[in-house]
């Protein structure tokens, strides 16, 4: 695997992240109170052990942190949170659409499973996130699913990997019904056919299940096999990612 130098992720993350945050707060914060002035605002997603959020004012600053299971929740979702959570601050009524907006988001079986997913995973200090920096494994893996599965298999929980591990490209794990992809892969030095094929193998994976045999976890059937060949920059892929 070619070396791939990369940029303080953290911060980077941080930035993109709460300018929309912000933005979306500060709206929201005008609906709520129009003839004060916005404070100043921060907001952060956090590793809570649940779906949790907080906001507080302190010396006139609003500080806001959201749970990071809602990393990637749509706007319309953090637009409905960001009206909860200030209307609780200034203790006004909670519109009752946001508020079923947000619950029914969180409910979702998707967004359960990611919240017990992330409870087991914690404990070893694991982060699940579909949307990485440069790709998001979920819009990845509904394209590759209409290309080439007929939009037939059901999209397991996606996520990139919490260290930047090398040695395995990707994997699919039956226990949690996740597809993980080493995190070393979002990058946008990393051509998106390359993310793209190893989410297609894993995909594989999922249309062709596997009986475990002792330690084997990646067993390549040759219908498998003739499978991955259809994939149209296989060659390039694979000469990109250095397995050949
Ligand atoms: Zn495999």
């Amino acid at each position: 695997m070619q070396q791939v130098r990369l940029p303080a992720r953290g911060k980077l993350r941080s930035t993109a992240v709460s300018l929309r945050l912000l933005q979306l707060f500060e709206e929201t914060h005008r609906e709520l109170r129009p003839r004060s002035a916005v404070p100043e605002l921060s907001v952060e997603f956090f590793d809570f052990a649940n779906i949790n959020n907080t906001i507080r004012l302190r010396e006139g600053r609003l500080q806001v942190r959201l749970s990071d299971l809602l990393e990637g929740a749509p706007d319309h979702v953090l637009r409905a949170l960001a009206h909860i959570l200030l209307a609780k601050m200034y203790r006004r009524p909670i519109d009752r659409a946001h508020a079923l907006r947000y619950r029914r988001y969180v409910s979702t079986p998707h967004m359960s499973r990611k919240a017990h997913l992330v409870r087991q995973m914690r404990g070893r200090k694991r982060i699940i996130s579909a949307r990485g920096h440069t790709y998001d494994l979920d819009i990845i893996f509904e394209e590759l699913n209409t290309r080439f599965f007929h939009g037939l298999l059901a999209r397991p929980l996606m996520t990139w990997s919490s260290d930047r591990a090398r040695n395995r490209l990707g994997h699919y794990d039956p226990a949690h019904n996740a597809i993980v992809v080493s995190r070393v892969f979002d990058h946008p030095r990393v051509p998106r056919y390359a993310v793209e094929y190893i989410v297609y193998h894993e995909m594989l994976h999922l249309k062709h299940p596997v009986t475990l045999r002792g330690t084997r976890r990646c067993v390549h059937s040759a219908e498998f096999k003739a499978e991955e060949r259809q994939f149209p920059r296989l060659d390039e892929a694979m000469r990109f990612l250095r397995i050949l």
